[in-house]
């Protein structure tokens, strides 16, 4: 559902993303990790063109990404994204930041939208919290709402960048919790995370990025059992 050939980015001289080639497949999960710098939240965000590359191409769900609105429109609508910093309207309560985007983009009703909304915050295990404003939240309830709104667009696709990384470890569990729930329903996810937990039970493949390169993409028996590439024996030397 997601492939990438041979993808090249630079900032400026600096080769950000050198030679990627990564296929995804539907209902397949797929983690990555690796050293801060390695260029784990570019590949990410170039696939909703949250970044724009320079060589290579990127095929999301049939959609080629090129700089063509309409290419652009149809990948975002279909991939839903969570970042390590919950990104939510501040100005907007709970329930008006999950109906927003299917509103605005799907031109969905505000009865059906709201009801879409309660539907996932009830998924999330926070109903409750629908009418209070981020800020009135726990950074663990934020991120839940955060997968909640991805989820009101029914995405076909979920890309996560480090969401647990900005989190007291006591909330780390909560959206862990809703992101396995997540892929025991099938869904297809593309995760950076250091949650190795996580990855050992829940990833199809690890993914060990460096310097911009994908040097390891194996099962997660290999990964963890019998990392034969250095780099990644030291990684895991640091985290585990
Ligand atoms: P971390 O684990 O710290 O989040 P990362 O693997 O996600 O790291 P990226 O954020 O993808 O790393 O950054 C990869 C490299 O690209 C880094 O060296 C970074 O300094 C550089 N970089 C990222 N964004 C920009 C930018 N907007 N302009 C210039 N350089 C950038
Ligand atoms: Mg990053």
């Amino acid at each position: 559902i997601i492939t990438i050939e041979d993808l090249n980015k630079w900032f400026g001289d600096f080769h950000a993303l050198k030679n990627i080639n990564l296929q995804v497949a539907e209902r397949e999960r797929v983690v990555i990790c690796g050293p801060s710098g390695s260029g784990k939240s570019t590949l990410i965000r170039c696939i909703n063109h949250l970044d724009v590359f320079q060589k290579g191409r990127i095929v999301v769900d049939g959609n080629e990404l090129t700089n063509v609105a309409r290419n652009v429109d149809a990948i975002r609508a279909e991939v839903g994204m969570v970042f390590q910093q919950f990104n939510l309207f501040p100005h907007l309560t709970v329930l008006q930041n999950c109906m927003l985007a299917p509103m605005r983009v799907r031109g969905k009703s505000k009865a059906e939208a709201s009801q879409t909304a309660m539907k996932f915050l009830e998924r999330v295990r926070i109903p409750e919290q629908a009418s209070k404003y981020p800020a009135e939240l726990s950074g663990g309830q934020q991120q839940r709402v955060a997968i909640a709104r991805a989820l009101c667009m029914s995405p076909k696709i979920m890309l996560f960048d480090e969401p647990t990384s900005a989190l007291d470890p006591e909330m780390v569990r909560e959206v862990l919790d809703t992101m396995v729930a997540l892929a025991d329903e099938g869904m297809t996810m593309l995760c950076v995370t250091h949650e190795m937990g996580f990855a050992r039970s829940v990833a199809d493949r690890v993914i060990f990025m460096t310097a911009g390169e994908i040097v390891v993409d194996t099962p997660p028996l290999e990964f963890f059992d019998s990392p034969d590439n250095p780099r990644l024996r030291e990684f895991l030397g640091q985290i585990l």
